[in-house]
C-alpha cells in the first residue's frame, strides 16, 4: 500500500472523515478562515483529504487551525475538525515532514495579530501529543526570531483626530488596537489589573503560555504607539466620551467564577478556579494538602487540574455531572490531563462539599443520568440513592466564568448575563460604544476573541468615516 493509502486509512479509521458532507459550515464558522482567507480554509481541506491525503499533510493548512473548536460546535455531524488536523500533523511530524509547519509560523508571525501568544495557545502541536522534539526547537526559534523582528519597529503616522477607548487588554482589546492604531488612530487601552494581557495573562498557566510570549506581543502593539494604561480601571462610559473619546470598544471578558450553589461552598480549603489559577501566577501559596478535587469537566479544570500535580500535590481528581464523552473539555486536553495522572469521576452530580471543624474534606456527588435538557439549558438528572464521596484535602470549584457586574449597568444584557451586541459589527445597544470577546460571546477562545477585536475595529473605522463624510 503507498503512504496515501496508508494515511487515508489511517484517518478513516477514525470513523470521522466519511460522514463530512462538505456543507461548508465549518469554514462559514471558522475564525481562521477569516483571518487568513488566502492560507486556510477547512471545507476544502477536508475535501482534498481522500484524494490525495499525502499533499495536505505536506502543506501549511494543517498547522494553522486554531484549535478553537468552534465548527465542532456547529458541524451537524458533530466532526471534530481540529482532531482530524492533530492526525495529520502527527502523521507529518512522524514522516519527518516539518517544512510545512516553518512555513506557517512565518505566516502566523507576519499576519496574525498576536502570533506569539496564538504560537503557543492555538497552533501549538505539542498541544495535542505532537511531541517531536523538532516542534520544540521550531517554538524557541520562532520566539527568539520574532522578538528580534519587533526590536526598533517604527509607529505608523498619526492621520485620524478621533480618540478611540479599549476596555480590557485581552486578546480582543489588543487586536483592536493593533488594528485601529495600524489604520492611524490615537488608541488607549485601560486595563484594571497590573499588567497587561488579558485572561491569558491572569490564569493561563506559564507551562502553556511563557509570559515571554505575551510580552512579546504587547511590546509589538506598544510599538505601534497604543498607550495601554494598565493598572487603571476604565472610567464610566459617560466619562469616557466626555474626556472626548470618539468610539468605546468594551472587551471586558469575564473575570468572576461562576459559584456553585451547594452547601459547603464557603468552607475553608474550597477555592474559586480564577483565584487559584491567577493566584498561583503571581506567587500566592495555596494550602492545597494532597489530594485536590476539581469540580468542572470544562478546559480550564483540566489546566487546574495539571497545575495542581505540578505545585506537588500527590492527587488531582475531576468530578463533573457529564459522562467523559459528553465533558466539555476539548478530547486532547482531557488526555493530556489523564496521562499526567489526573484521575476523572465523570457523570457524577456534586451535591454537597463535606467538612470537619470548618474545613472541606471531601464532595459528595449522585450519579447524573443527564446534564441538559433537550433545549440544552442546564438541568440535570441525577440516581437518588448513589451518593459516593471523593474525599479531599481541597477543592476547586471550576464551573465557568461571569462577567463583573460592575461594567453591566451601562448595556443590555442576554438572558445568560453577557453583552448584547451585533455579532458582525459589534455595535451595543449605546451608540458609539462596541463590544466583543467573552463577554459578549459567553466563555470562548483566544482566536474568537481576535476575531471579534478584529472585526470591531473595521466597524469603528467605518463608524468614523461615514461620520465624518456626513459631517
Ligand atoms: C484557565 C484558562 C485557560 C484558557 N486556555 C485557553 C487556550 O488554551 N486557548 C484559547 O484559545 N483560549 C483559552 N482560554 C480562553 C481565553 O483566555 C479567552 O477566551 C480570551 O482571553 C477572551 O479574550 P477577551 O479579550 O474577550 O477577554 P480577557 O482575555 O478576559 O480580557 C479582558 C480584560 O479586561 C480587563 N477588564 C475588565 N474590566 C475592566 C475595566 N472595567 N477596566 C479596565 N480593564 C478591565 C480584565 O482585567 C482583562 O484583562 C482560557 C481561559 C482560561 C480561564
Ligand atoms: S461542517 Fe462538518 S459536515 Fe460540514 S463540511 Fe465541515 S466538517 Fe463537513
Ligand atoms: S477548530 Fe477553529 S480554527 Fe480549527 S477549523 Fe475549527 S473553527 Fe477553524
Amino acid at each position: 500500500m503507498g503512504t496515501n493509502d496508508e494515511i487515508l486509512k489511517e484517518l478513516l479509521e477514525t470513523d470521522q472523515l466519511k460522514f463530512c458532507f462538505q456543507c461548508g459550515v465549518c469554514t462559514a464558522s471558522c475564525p481562521m478562515m477569516e483571518l487568513l482567507p488566502h492560507h486556510y480554509n477547512p471545507r476544502s481541506l477536508l475535501q482534498g483529504l481522500p484524494f490525495d491525503p499525502e499533499k495536505v499533510m505536506n502543506g501549511t493548512a494543517i498547522w494553522l487551525c486554531a484549535w478553537c473548536y468552534r465548527c465542532h460546535r456547529r458541524c451537524p455531524q458533530g466532526l471534530a475538525v481540529p482532531e482530524l488536523l492533530l492526525q495529520m500533523k502527527d502523521a507529518a511530524a512522524e514522516r519527518g515532514h516539518l517544512e510545512a509547519f516553518k512555513e506557517a509560523q512565518e505566516i502566523i508571525k507576519n499576519e496574525m495579530p498576536l502570533p506569539a501568544v496564538c504560537t503557543y495557545i492555538c497552533f501549538n502541536p505539542l498541544h495535542g501529543h505532537v511531541e517531536k522534539p523538532q516542534v520544540a526547537e521550531a517554538l524557541e526559534s520562532f520566539i527568539t526570531e520574532y522578538e528580534r523582528m519587533i526590536k526598533g519597529e517604527e509607529p505608523p503616522p498619526i492621520t485620524h483626530d478621533e480618540r478611540i477607548a479599549i476596555v480590557g487588554s485581552g486578546p480582543a482589546g489588543l487586536t483592536a488596537a493593533w488594528e485601529l492604531a495600524g489604520k492611524g488612530y490615537p488608541v488607549t487601552v485601560f486595563e484594571c489589573l497590573p499588567e497587561a494581557g488579558g485572561m491569558p495573562r491572569r490564569c493561563i498557566p506559564e507551562f502553556r503560555l511563557p509570559s515571554k510570549a505575551l510580552d512579546a506581543d504587547i511590546q509589538r502593539i506598544e510599538n505601534r504607539g497604543v498607550d495601554i494604561r494598565t493598572g487603571t480601571k476604565a472610567p464610566e462610559l459617560d466619562d469616557l466620551l466626555e474626556e472626548g473619546y470618539q468610539a468605546v470598544f468594551v472587551a471586558t471578558g469575564l473575570h468572576m467564577s461562576r459559584r456553585i450553589g451547594i452547601a459547603g461552598e464557603d468552607l475553608e480549603g474550597v477555592f474559586d478556579v480564577l483565584g487559584f489559577l491567577s493566584g498561583t501566577k503571581t506567587g500566592t501559596r495555596f494550602d492545597l494538602g494532597d489530594k485536590v478535587v476539581i469540580i468542572g469537566g470544562g478546559n480550564v479544570a483540566m489546566d487546574a487540574a495539571r497545575t495542581v500535580l505540578r505545585l506537588g500535590a500527590k492527587e488531582a481528581h475531576i468530578v463533573c455531572g457529564e459522562s467523559r464523552q459528553e465533558m466539555p473539555a476539548f478530547g486532547p486536553e482531557i488526555e493530556e490531563a489523564v496521562k499526567e495522572g489526573v484521575v476523572l469521576h465523570p457523570a457524577r452530580m456534586p451535591t454537597r462539599i463535606i467538612g470537619a471543624n470548618g474545613r472541606c474534606t471531601g464532595v459528595e456527588s449522585l450519579k447524573c443520568l443527564s446534564v441538559l435538557d433537550p433545549l440544552g439549558f442546564f438541568c440535570p438528572k441525577v440516581e437518588s440513592g448513589t451518593e459516593s464521596v471523593v474525599e479531599a484535602d481541597s477543592i476547586i470549584v471550576a464551573i465557568g466564568m461571569t462577567l463583573d457586574p460592575g461594567i453591566l449597568r451601562a448595556f443590555k444584557l442576554a438572558g445568560r448575563g453577557t453583552i448584547i451586541a451585533d455579532p458582525f459589527s459589534m455595535e451595543t445597544s449605546r451608540s458609539i460604544v462596541f463590544a466583543g470577546g467573552d463577554a459578549v460571546s459567553g466563555p470562548a477562545s483566544a482566536m474568537e476573541a481576535i476575531i471579534a477585536g478584529k472585526r470591531a475595529a473595521t466597524s469603528i473605522d467605518k463608524y468614523l468615516a461615514d461620520r465624518t463624510e456626513g459631517s
